[in-house]
């Protein structure tokens, strides 16, 4: 027995040892194996890192996104930027109404510049030089309500050419475009007066072109580009819509107007087609508490309704339909989407602030501008020489003596 005891024993004992060992070796095997695992797993990212592209990974950002200054047109292509796409009710989310057309000749035309459109303006850093003729489609505050601060603020960041704005008569001299820029100018008398002297004077000079709101004319033609304008119905008389035509390209915008014979004449065969498209009576009775007699008149007798602006498109058929000046929200859009959508089934945009298309003979796509919140003015493409001293309007010599002078 003792002999068998100690056999048990040792036995016991070697398979004490024998099993510690195999759990020691099986423990430290695996937690090699883990080792050798998670530092296989670094090597690899560390590896991948030694190659690692930014942009490698970005396919859909390219897709989807539009970075301004990184892309070069196509001689024959046309790219729009919808600077503004609301309302008088001006909001963050939607400045008032503007559009940038760009083409592939460098040549850019802006139509309208609804108040709060220029910080969309700005994000693209595009030289004011540039960026000097405006297009109005109407006189009302969401048009025209940042032209000020285009003419003067454009100015100041580096335009060195007059600012060009071209703009409907009226039914009276004092309804038009000339007697509003005219006004807009004496409105600036102490700012301009005040700057001149102090700045190359061309980027403070403001011209004019009014032009007859009651017929479809040529407008414009240069390089070109030739731009129409025909008559709108929309509040009192002397509202137009417009086209930009260039190398086979058609760009046609609205403005506001209710349906009528002259835009489904004129805006045939266009490539973007930008409609006006307000609520409908009932969004304007449910969200912005209107009496039904006041929606129906703002809805339609004054704009155009969802309803009527799917009908305009499914007449016309544009190659991309775009629906403006509307609320682009969450509890909006469905509805207005499903009213176009009732006649017509086209390619379509709900126009959102910095929405760019671009134009080319095989396809109109659209993308998102990925912009910049802190812009700074451009470079101008020239140089635009030095202020004229004899421009300048001294100060009075009592208000300078007031002066403390610090040392620098
Ligand atoms: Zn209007
Ligand atoms: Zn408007």
């Amino acid at each position: 027995m003792p002999n068998n005891s100690r056999f048990k024993t040792r036995t016991f004992a070697t398979g004490v040892v024998v099993t510690l060992a195999i759990g020691f070796i099986s423990l430290f095997g695996n937690s090699q194996r883990n080792a050798e695992v998670f530092l296989g797993t670094q090597e690899r990212a560390l590896a991948q890192k030694k190659n690692f592209d930014p942009t490698s990974n970005i396919k859909s950002g390219e897709r989807k996104n539009y970075f301004p200054n990184t892309e070069k047109l196509a001689p024959d292509e046309m790219r729009v930027v919808a600077l503004g796409t609301g309302t008088p009710n001006f909001r963050r989310s939607q400045a008032s109404p503007s559009w940038l057309v760009e083409l592939g000749n460098g040549e850019k035309f802006i139509f309208d510049i609804g108040t709060g459109s220029l910080a969309n303006l700005a994000a693209l850093e595009i030289p004011y030089t540039y960026l000097d003729k405006i297009f109005i489609s109407h006189l009302h505050v969401d048009h025209i309500g940042d032209l000020d601060a285009m003419f003067i603020g454009g100015w100041i960041s580096n335009r060195t050419v007059p600012l060009k704005v071209w703009g409907p008569s009226g039914l009276k001299p004092e309804f038009g475009t000339k007697y509003a820029v005219d006004r807009l100018r004496e409105m600036f008398t102490w700012d301009l007066t005040g700057r001149r002297g102090n700045m190359p004077s061309a980027g403070g000079q403001i011209e004019v072109t009014e032009f007859d709101y009651s017929k479809s004319h040529i407008i414009y033609q240069k390089n070109g580009v030739k731009i129409r304008a025909w008559p709108a119905i929309h509040g009192i008389d002397g509202a137009v819509s417009y086209s930009l035509e260039w190398k086979g390209k058609k760009f046609v915008y609205s403005g506001d107007t209710v349906p009528n014979k002259w835009f489904l004449d004129e805006a045939q065969d266009a490539d973007l087609l930008i409609h006006e498209c307000y609520l409908s009576v009932d969004q304007f009775i449910k969200l912005k508490n209107y009496d039904p007699e006041r929606a129906r008149i703002v809805a339609t007798v004054v704009h155009t309704p969802p309803s009527a602006c799917g009908k305009i498109f499914s007449q016309l058929k544009p190659r991309m339909a775009i629906a403006y000046h509307t609320f682009n929200d969450f509890n909006t859009a469905p509805d207005i989407i499903a009213d176009i959508r009732k006649t017509y089934d086209g390619s379509l945009t709900l126009a959102d602030d910095l929405l760019v298309w671009n134009v080319t003979n095989d396809e109109v796509y659209t993308r998102r501008v990925i912009g910049t919140d802190e812009p700074w003015p451009a470079a101008p493409p020239h140089p635009s020489g030095p202020p004229d001293p004899s421009e300048r309007t001294p100060r009075s010599d009592w208000l300078d003596a007031g002066r403390v002078k610090f040392p620098d």
